[in-house]
């Protein structure tokens, strides 16, 4: 199986740093994989390479629903099949909500407006801020802009949503709002990679738990099998400091 996410011999470097020293990684399609380790382990730079926000060594691959990812016209479609989530929310300050989520839709899949305001509307319900749609991002708190971030990436249809560290720059009250919107979306058949410090949220609704330290994946298994009989010193040692 070679999966719906297929990386392969991942490698980026820095200049001379080496980020990722060649990554073994499939991922099925619907699964939710969480990935976890300490700052400047590369998971960021990892999640990155998968929409080609980073580009990556020429002997690396990498497909998406077996759509190759490198420049070129394929990208296109793996952008629109890619959503992401970062930590700063990265909202349009000057559109509101509702436009933010229509945005894309418009332009990229060109959806007649009534169409793609009706989904955002929809979306945005999900998420539970249905009544904010016709604010600026401004006047909403930063657990209900990470909620609208959602929803204009799944604007989107993505058959993948890579989030990293969607919940890090919250204030901690606003922390549960966003994971929950992350819980409901797992199980929907979108796959989902996702970089956090969240364990609680990791050991409850990932499939696979991936442990990275020094740009490689030093230990990866079920919830249980990382949190409660991790094989790795390395990754005893950062569970140790985490929890
Ligand atoms: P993580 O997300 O696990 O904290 P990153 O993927 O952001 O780690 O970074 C992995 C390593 O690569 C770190 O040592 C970081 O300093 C380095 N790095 C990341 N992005 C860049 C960049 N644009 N230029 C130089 N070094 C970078
Ligand atoms: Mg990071």
């Amino acid at each position: 199986m070679p999966g719906y996410i297929h990386i392969r011999n991942l490698k980026k470097s820095f200049g001379s740093f080496t980020a990722l020293h060649g990554i073994d990684l499939d991922i099925a399609e619907g699964e939710v994989v969480c990935v976890i380790g300490p700052s400047g382990s590369g998971k960021s730079t990892l999640i990155r390479c998968i929409n080609l926000l980073e580009d990556y060594a020429a002997d690396s691959t990498i497909t998406v629903g077996g759509t190759p990812v490198q420049r070129g016209r394929a990208l296109e479609k793996v952008r629109a099949d890619v959503g992401m989530v970062f930590q700063s929310f990265n909202l349009f300050p000057h559109l509101t909500v509702l436009r933010n989520v229509m945005l894309a839709p418009m332009r990229v899949r060109h959806l007649p407006e009534a169409e793609a305001e009706q989904r955002a509307r929809e979306l945005l319900r999900r998420v539970g801020i249905g009544e904010q749609a016709d604010k600026f991002p401004g006047k909403l708190s930063g657990g209900q802009q990470q909620r609208v971030a959602i929803a204009r990436a799944l604007a989107m249809e993505p058959k993948v949503m890579l989030f990293d560290e969607p919940t890090s720059a919250l204030d901690p009250e606003m922390v549960g709002e966003v994971l929950d919107v992350m819980k409901s979306l797992a199980g929907t058949g979108v796959t989902m990679l996702v970089v956090t410090h969240e364990m609680g949220f990791a050991r409850q609704v990932a499939d696979r738990v991936i442990f990275m330290d020094g740009g490689r994946i030093v230990e990866s298994g079920t919830p249980a099998q990382i949190f409660d009989t991790p094989q790795e010193e390395r990754t005893r040692n950062f569970l140790g400091a985490v929890l």
